[in-house]
């Protein structure tokens, strides 16, 4: 396994260079390299106050968490889409990735809600999210494959909102279905509930693209894509790259960056972090 060196770095860029088309597949480590850590306590401390008080240290803590009110629920929830999706702009990170790879045709498919993708300058029409968007809200029946933008809702608790204890102090300020009055959660796959058919034209503008570029030199490039959901990403990356035939899979990940040897010189196993790799690759290529 190669680790971020020079050499590797400079092999990559080359890749790029020489290729048709770039696929990115992206995970949770890109948003952490990002700067997005659902594990940072002091970021915690500065965002949540009110639950840390409650006894809860990292958004992490949160991700699943059932035993709450959904006032509780949805104060947590106002202020970590408020953290997460709305305060976030353009990503420097994300900015710098769409720098090196907007000269070639590319398409984006990632497991991240953050839309840090979109806001960083890759076209909306480019990226395929099957998880979901925090900008979204649905139904949890669902009643319809409707989804609503987020922000009237959470604008909407303002006035019952709590700000010392970070949650809502009145059940009318609960989101409830416009059509049928049944709750609603953010439109993000965490159940049977998630609305797919929303992302059903992207994933189909993925499969075109697929198409049109399958027979040239492709490079894969799978960004921080773990083992919580691996059948989201880092399988569908693997299989993409094995039934291409002129396909290169760089898959840079902190921990995992391991890739199945049946790909042989199809891929490149990258240790290390996602920040420094793209800089890597954004220097020039010595001709040396
Ligand atoms: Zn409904």
């Amino acid at each position: 396994m190669s680790t971020l060196n020079h050499q590797t770095l400079q092999q990559v860029a080359r890749l790029l260079d020489d290729a048709d088309a770039i696929l990115i597949g992206a995970g949770a480590g890109l948003s952490a390299a990002a700067g997005i850590n659902y594990l940072d306590r002091e970021k915690f401390a500065q965002v949540y106050p009110g639950w840390v008080k409650k006894g809860f240290r990292t958004q992490y803590d949160l991700m699943g968490y059932s035993a709450w009110t959904q006032r509780e629920q949805w104060g947590y929830y106002k202020v970590h889409l408020e953290y997460v999706y709305f305060s976030q702009k353009e990503n420097p990170l994300y900015r710098a990735l769409y720098e090196r790879v907007k000269d070639k045709t590319h398409f984006v498919m990632t497991s991240n809600v953050d839309g840090l993708f979109y806001k960083s300058g890759f076209d909306r029409h480019q990226v395929y999210t099957p998880q979901g968007d925090y900008g979204k809200i649905q139904c949890t029946v669902p009643c319809s494959q409707e989804v609503w933008d987020i922000k009237p809702f959470l604008d909407k608790m303002d006035e019952s909102f709590d700000s010392m204890a970070q949650v809502l102090t009145s059940d009318e300020a609960v989101p409830k279905c416009p059509n049928c009055g049944e709750d609603m959660f953010i439109h993000a796959r965490i159940d049977g509930s998630f609305i797919d058919t929303v992302h059903e034209e992207e994933r189909q503008r993925l499969i075109e693209w697929l198409n049109a570029n399958m027979d040239k030199k492709v490079v894969v490039l799978d960004l921080g894509s773990g083992f919580n959901t691996p059948t989201v990403i880092r399988k569908p990356m693997e299989q993409i790259t094995a039934s291409f035939p002129d396909t290169t899979l760089v898959r840079v990940n902190l921990d995992h960056a391991n890739v199945p040897p049946s790909l042989g010189d199809k891929a490149i196993a990258v240790q290390g972090d996602i920040r420094a790799f793209v800089e890597g690759i954004s220097q020039p290529v010595s001709t040396a």
